[in-house]
């Protein structure tokens, strides 16, 4: 998949499950569930943070030079940029990572 697909997903798939978490904490709320609805809201939050970061880290996009498998990196300015492990092709991509989770 592309550098551009790869951002796509991974925008998708953190926002599914924040959207659904809040769907559900939203009906418990309504339903006066409340410290229910907190917890799987809270939950959601750092589920999709969580996962939008090993996608990132650990989901290859290939590489635009040679197909490789390229894979993402966070640069000294907060940067994403994706270096492939084939050819060494940096590809940066402008996208500000300011996720406080380090690896
Ligand atoms: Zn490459």
């Amino acid at each position: 998949m592309s550098i551009k697909m790869h951002h796509f997903l991974r925008i998708a798939l953190s926002g599914i499950i924040m959207l659904t978490s809040f769907a559900i904490c939203a009906v418990l709320l309504v339903t006066e569930r409340i410290i229910v609805g907190f917890i799987i809201g809270i939950v959601g939050l750092i589920t999709s943070a969580y996962l939008g970061h090993k996608f990132t880290f650990s989901v290859p996009a290939a590489c635009p030079k040679c197909k490789g498998k390229a894979f993402g990196k966070k640069s000294s300015e907060e940067r994403l940029y994706f270096e492939c492990t084939e050819c060494g092709h940096i590809q940066m991509t402008g996208f500000q990572y300011s996720d406080e989770t380090t690896e």
